[in-house]
């Protein structure tokens, strides 16, 4: 895609949301890495340690259904560093990500994997993020080129990671917040949450884009 490294992030936060993905490479993803604090559900300070702390953000298993009928795959990949301070059993984060599967299949949900990374930033792991090992290993898996791949997470250290990885990465402001200075660099766009940049991927929200034939 020629417009590919058009990406920007809008010079002030009153900007459409819509209008800062322009430049992205449409429906031409093979995989979308998503985060998933802040992205899919509602992200608590403490972490979310129970499955009854699970809260879906609004609009986010739309987004996923919309992805999906694109044909699009999707790897969740999500720091949990609760498990490596005691503080989150291995059985009980299982549980909470059969909860999230459970609670999209009603919109035909495809997900073809979750990644989740143990350790505490103490532990010097390669996959925790912004390092890169689980989007390298989720690009393994699924066997798709990074420049390929987009990663949407709402952390500076969701982007750097996937600019380690050379992936394509869009803020989303529904979890910390807004963007890093710098979120014009690289390969980073901003919007205000997963259904907004899903929209914008479609076209359907990107002015000027027609787009006949797709919702
Ligand atoms: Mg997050
Ligand atoms: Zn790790």
């Amino acid at each position: 895609m020629d417009t590919a490294r058009d990406v920007h992030g809008g010079d002030t936060a009153s900007e459409p949301s819509t209008r800062m993905t322009e430049g992205l490479p449409g429906l031409a993803f093979d995989l979308v890495l998503l985060d998933r604090d802040g992205v899919l559900n509602r992200d608590l300070a403490r972490g979310v340690r129970h499955q009854s702390d699970w809260e879906w953000l609004p609009e986010a298993r739309e987004a996923v259904r919309m992805l999906s009928e694109s044909g699009t795959r999707m790897m969740v990949v999500t720091n949990q560093a609760n498990i490596g301070r005691g503080l989150l059993a291995r059985a009980e984060l299982n549980a909470i990500h059969r909860r999230m599967i459970d609670g999209l299949r009603p919109v035909r949900f495809s997900l073809d994997d979750v990644f989740a990374c143990p350790h505490t930033p103490d532990d010097g792991c390669l996959c925790r993020k912004p390092r890169p090992g689980m989007i390298l290993a989720a690009l393994k898996r699924a066997q798709v080129r990074p420049d390929r791949t987009l990663l949407i997470g709402d952390q500076e250290s969701d982007i750097a990671a996937a600019q380690a990885a050379g992936c394509w990465a869009i803020h989303v402001r529904s979890g910390k917040g807004d963007p890093p200075e710098d979120a014009r660099a690289g390969h980073l766009g901003s919007a205000c949450d997963l259904l907004s940049v899903v929209r914008s991927l479609h076209g359907s929200d990107r002015p000027g884009t027609a787009r006949p034939n797709q919702g």
